[in-house]
């Protein structure tokens, strides 16, 4: 797959079987450099909301349904034609960005096949054997003479997952068992001499193992590639995206304020109880204990406030008041009051900050004396639960938090929390301070 950097896409001649592809090569494309970063964006808000619903417990029906939803929002392309170079292209590179670690190759795998899977059982029954063709799956079509010998065996499998099937009208095939491990576990089978009798509507599951095992194995060689060549030679350009790709943050950037408009400063204190994220709230109680925080906590907090809307003028105000039992207000303006300018842009490059997602608050390491960071990821296990005790959280929503906590599910933690909180679900999950405040404050105000 060339990159290049504006020419359109040539058609593709690839693996494509139906509208399934396989991706078991890179297709000879050429693919512009935007598309080569959004296309990966949006499949990686398909990835990224499957893991959320896997990790969420949700059965399979409403997986289905999630999967389904999450396809038709994130992959659409304004071409009808492009449709399925957008999908083969967004693999591709996520290939390159999950290869890199043991960690980001199981993760991406996990979710592949989540999505192959969803998306074999769609198929008609013709491109589904055409897919078990492409995979030169040696199984042979069960004769009706041999179905009849073990119909009541099959009957009985049947009945037992409540399948209303008649049996004689099914095409089975015959595995070697070991090869269907999802089936067996789920008794879902016969078997007979260490053959299991797959029926056509199942060999999802022979073709999700030859899928993942495929794509596994093709995950290490890209690593080995990326390694020794790839990353030396696209240092410069494609690098930079690829390494950024699996942190960067999918939803808006909440630099302007939402749309509940400006919060001034004598509604801080109840706006912070109500809807402020713990990682927030934290950083706000300790800026009014200690009378200070250090750069790393000002600039997550400062921030945020300007993200829900609290205006230059009071954030100097509110910064000034909350220092000045240490700070004097000479020391203040000469050593503080620079960067809550230049976080509002007025002054260096006049850049308007964004506010910090979930994301690289996760990934930040705070220091002794910090206090920045994401309280799931980065406070103790007594320490949080207290947090969240004094959140109101009762003792039951609190094992849940902290089960996702152990799993290191820390968005989710944060999501069964905003919750428990508001007595009110958060579908989507939390992925940035500022999208829980201003959802905080839709459900607060409707009430
Ligand atoms: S998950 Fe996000 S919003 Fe919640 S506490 Fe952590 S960083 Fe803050």
């Amino acid at each position: 797959m060339e990159v290049v950097r504006s020419q359109r896409i040539s058609t593709p001649k690839n693996d494509v079987v139906s509208i399934l592809p396989l991706y078991r090569s890179a297709p000879p494309l050429e693919v512009r450099l935007e598309d080569f970063e959004l296309f990966a964006m949006d499949r990686l808000r398909v990835l990224k909301g499957i893991s959320d619903g896997l990790s969420r417990g949700k059965k399979p029906e409403d997986m289905d349904k999630l999967v389904g939803d999450l396809w038709k929002a994130n992959m659409r392309h304004t071409d009808a034609t492009e449709v399925v170079n957008k999908d083969i292209i967004s693999h591709f590179v996520l290939r390159l960005v999950y290869c890199r670690t043991e960690e980001l190759r199981k993760w991406f795998l996990s979710m592949e096949t989540a999505l192959f899977r969803y998306r074999f059982r769609l198929e008609n029954s013709e491109s589904q054997r055409t897919i078990m063709a492409e995979y030169n799956l040696p199984y042979k079509a069960v004769p009706t003479a041999e179905i009849e010998s073990v119909k009541d065996k099959l009957s009985q499998v049947a009945r037992s997952i409540n399948w209303t099937l008649h049996i004689a009208d099914v095409i089975f095939y015959k595995v070697p068992f070991e090869e269907v491990p999802e089936l067996v576990a789920n008794r879902r089978v016969y078997i007979h001499k260490g053959l299991a009798y797959v029926a056509m509507n199942q060999v999802v599951s022979l073709i999700v193992t030859q899928f993942r095992s495929h794509l596994s194995k093709a995950l290490v060689l890209t690593n080995r590639k990326w390694t020794s060549t790839i990353r030396e030679q696209e240092k410069d350009r494609l690098a930079p995206v690829v390494e950024a790709l699996c942190t960067s943050y999918l939803g808006p950037d909440y630099s302007q304020p939402n749309e509940f408009g400006e919060i001034s400063l004598k509604d801080i204190d109840q706006v912070a109880k109500s809807s402020f994220p713990l990682c927030m709230r934290h950083l706000f109680d300790k800026v009014r204990e200690d009378h200070h925080l250090k750069h790393g906590g000002r600039m997550q907090l400062g921030l945020f406030l300007k993200g829900i809307g609290l205006k230059l003028d009071d954030a100097m105000a509110f910064w000034k008041a909350e220092f000045s039992p240490k700070v004097s207000a000479e020391r203040f303006d000469k050593e503080y009051a620079y960067s809550i300018r230049h976080n509002y842009g007025r002054e260096g490059k006049r850049t308007d900050y964004t506010p910090y997602s979930c994301q690289k608050i996760i990934s930040s390491t705070p220091g002794v004396g910090d206090h920045h960071g994401c309280p799931y990821r980065h406070f103790s296990a007594e320490n949080l639960q207290a947090a969240l005790g004094r959140m109101g959280v009762d003792s039951r929503a609190v094992e849940d938090v902290m089960d996702k906590v152990r799993n290191r599910h820390y968005q989710l933690a944060c999501t069964l929390t905003f919750e428990a909180v508001h007595g009110s679900s958060c579908d989507a999950g939390i992925n940035h301070p500022n999208q829980y405040f201003s959802d905080s404050q839709k459900i607060l105000k409707s009430k």
